[in-house]
């Protein structure tokens, strides 16, 4: 079957920026001329495209910013949304994943800032092709040069102008193609000192161009050296070459407010960053045997794709996102969820634009579809062919390590806020929502203090509500550190029928991270089969309700060996009973011990702020465990208790002005030092 569109003429992007560069009037301006948008939206009346909120509400259909599609020249542009919160890093990092290149948009008079070095890095390490575009020359204090010098030292790459701006500021007259070797002015009849000045800046810079790519290029060097004229189309396909094996980022200029170089920006997309082909073959593993695989970008390979965003549209409902690596699917198939380890059947197909929506009735290789009908796949999930299953390297998701009691600001907005929690928990995985029946509270929980803020964030702007939050609390856990046996028995004897249930089980402590075991050894019918589960669901909700100071108790491995019933009183209830009373006074004589998430914390500095990083985490109890220096700039590797992460955020901006970016994701468990257990233990108090 014929593909729909050819795998080397697609384009899935990012536009990635630092707040208030310009990326939503770029973006808007990029759809504007690929003809899918009727009118041009502006961002400071509020009504532009990819700002979807604003957009539901004026046209009734949905526009999701979660990809784009659109096209120029004959090929196909998906434009993946990148958050604008480069500090949520999650987020960050699993639309990196899924995207090949990236256009990077620069404020020509800010030049460089702190959030783009932090994203840039993280562009690095999934070694996403960059072009670079910079923005607002129009503006008083845009200085083009200037901001390809601070490209280069402080992202240290070697960053190329293959485009000049004519002038800047109020004077910003054309731009100077150096590939095409020509001048292009913004007036109609431009007066010839003008050209004149564009002639002389085109000609020494486009040698300038021609010798950095003879550096790095051989076609160009031999051309080069032999003394011969290099045509557009050499220089191009050079560039091409230098981008996608990440030698080289091209800077463009261009005001996008004033639809200045969209165009030749376009171009750029189309030229020069790398189709699906253009990237190395994905590496994944075969979910049964462990075994690694890869999966080559084409049709005929089993089918691959990755879910990586999921929302919840208020028209269609729950949509997922899927990125296809290889194969094609038809709608209505049968697929794997190799993370799951489920089955489920694909919904219809759709190709989002940004003021409609296309239905399609396949996912191809290379594509971005969103799809209606997966229930059971969530964020970072592979789904595959079930005959050839696989399994890419997941975006890491860990359980959330931090809760925060939130009520809305008015009574009646209850039911508002517990809807717009529920669409929020679909959308992100590492969120999560619980009701506290005995209080009545409701507890939402996610991985960090910021991660809680970009949601209360979003519950103001997209749903309008104001929220009351508590002071965030640290998901405690606890375990034991001795083995012990422990007898429970639940016998009530009064008149009619009674209540009999009586067990022993040993508890012991288990592996940290290996969670709760529950074995039966019971032999020769001492307590009867029916009731074994119920004896289960016994331990499991007195662990749940917890020991020492009333958390969850975890990694224990419990054993039922012994008991005895009764012919006439035993019930699933008494069993029940008689498990949660064995749990429970087996507890206490365990020596339980309160754990606390530990967070694997990596920080990039550069290395002026080093030792005011480094002084900081000490006080802050965190284990470094190893510092890589390169060039002008040092990561740093360590373990801080969550408890200790607060204010972090803050506080090591105003240390490294900044420039410093961290990372911080839950590692382990582990056991709180004696004190501040006590502490936390007079705190809430025994709960018995
Ligand atoms: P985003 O936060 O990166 O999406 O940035 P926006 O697209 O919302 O732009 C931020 C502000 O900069 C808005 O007020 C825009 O009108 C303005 N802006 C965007 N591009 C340009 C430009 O090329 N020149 C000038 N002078 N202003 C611009």
């Amino acid at each position: 079957m014929l593909r729909t569109f050819p795998l080397e003429k697609i384009r899935n992007i990012g536009i990635i920026a630092h707040i208030d560069a310009g990326k939503t009037t770029a973006t808007e301006m990029i759809l504007h001329h690929t003809g899918r948008t009727y009118k041009i939206g502006s961002v400071d009346e509020g009504t532009a495209v990819m700002d979807w909120m604003e957009q539901e509400k004026e046209r009734g259909i949905t526009i999701t910013a979660a990809a784009t599609t659109c096209h120029w020249r004959e090929h196909r542009i998906n434009i993946i949304d990148t958050p604008g919160h480069v500090d949520f890093t999650a987020e960050v990092e699993r639309s990196l994943r899924v995207l090949d290149g990236g256009v990077v948009i620069f404020d020509g008079v800010a030049g460089v800032e702190a959030q783009s070095e932090a994203v840039w890095r993280q562009a690095d390490k999934y070694r996403v092709a960059r072009i670079c575009f910079v923005n607002k020359m129009d503006r008083v204090g845009a200085d083009f040069q200037h901001t390809v010098a601070m490209i280069s030292e402080r992202l240290r790459c070697r960053a190329l102008p293959i485009l000049l701006p004519l002038g800047s500021e109020k004077d910003f007259r054309g731009i100077i193609n150096l590939v095409e070797n020509k001048v292009i002015p913004f007036a109609d009849e431009p007066n010839s000192a003008s050209i004149e000045e564009g002639e002389t800046l085109l000609a020494k810079h486009r040698q300038t161009l021609i010798e950095n790519l003879a550096e790095l290029d051989e076609q160009i060097m031999l051309l080069y050296l032999g003394g011969q004229d290099v045509t557009a189309s050499q220089i191009k396909a050079a560039i091409r070459r230098l981008i996608i094996s990440n030698h080289i980022v091209p800077v463009l200029c261009g005001s996008a407010l004033r639809d200045k170089g969209i165009q030749l920006l376009l171009d750029a997309i189309v030229d020069y960053l790398p189709s699906p082909l253009d990237i190395p073959p994905t590496s994944a593993t075969n979910p049964e045997t462990g075994e690694n695989l890869i999966r080559l970008a084409s049709d005929d390979e089993p089918f691959s794709a990755l879910a990586f965003k999921t929302v919840f549209d208020p028209f269609m409902g729950r949509l997922v996102y899927l990125r296809v690596y290889s194969g094609r699917m038809r709608a209505g198939a049968q697929v794997l969820n190799s993370t799951t380890g489920k089955k489920e059947r694909l919904g219809k197909l759709y190709v989002m634009h940004a003021d409609h929506r296309e239905e399609t009735d396949h996912a191809e290789t290379g594509s971005i579809v969103a799809t209606v009908g997966l229930k059971m796949t969530s964020t970072g999930d592979t789904l595959c062919e079930p005959k050839q299953p696989v399994l890419f390297e997941s975006i890491r998701f860990a359980e959330p390590v931090l809760s925060m009691a939130v009520e809305p600001k008015s009574k009646v907005d209850q039911d508002k806020l517990d809807d717009a929690l529920a669409k929020l928990t679909m959308e992100d995985p590492t969120f999560k929502v619980y009701h506290d029946k005995e209080t009545g509270q409701t507890l939402i929980s996610g991985m960090g203090e910021l991660h809680l803020e970009v949601l209360m964030e979003r519950i103001f702007r997209e749903y309008g509500m104001r929220v009351n939050a508590g002071k965030p609390q640290v998901a405690y856990k606890e375990t034991i550190t001795i083995p012990v046996e422990s007898e429970g028995r639940f016998i009530r004897q009064s008149g009619g029928r009674g209540q009999y249930g009586h067990v022993w089980l040993r508890i012991e402590p288990g592996q940290r991270g290996s969670g709760f075991e529950f074995r039966d050894q019971i032999r020769g019918g001492t307590i009867p089969k029916e009731f074994i589960p119920s004896v289960g669901a016994g331990v499991k909700s007195a662990l749940q309700s917890g020991g020492l100071a009333g958390y969850p108790v975890i990694d224990v491995k419990v054993t039922l060996f012994d008991g005895s019933f009764h012919e006439v009183d035993s019930s699933d209830v008494a069993f029940r009973m008689a498990a949660f009373m064995a749990i429970r006074d087996g507890l206490d004589k365990a020596k339980p011990v309160i754990l606390e998430p530990i967070m694997e914390v990596e920080i990039t500095t550069p290395n002026q702020f080093l030792g005011d990083i480094i002084g900081d985490l000490n006080s802050r109890r965190a284990h470094i465990e190893g510092i890589e220096s390169r060039d002008e700039v040092s990561s740093i590797r360590c373990l801080v208790p969550l408890e200790e992460t607060f204010g972090f955020a803050g506080d090591l901006r105003s240390l490294s002005q900044g420039r410093a970016s961290y990372t911080m994701r839950f590692h382990h468990y582990e056991e709180l030092p004696q004190n501040l257990a006590e502490q936390i233990v007079a705190r809430v108090g025994r709960i018995r």
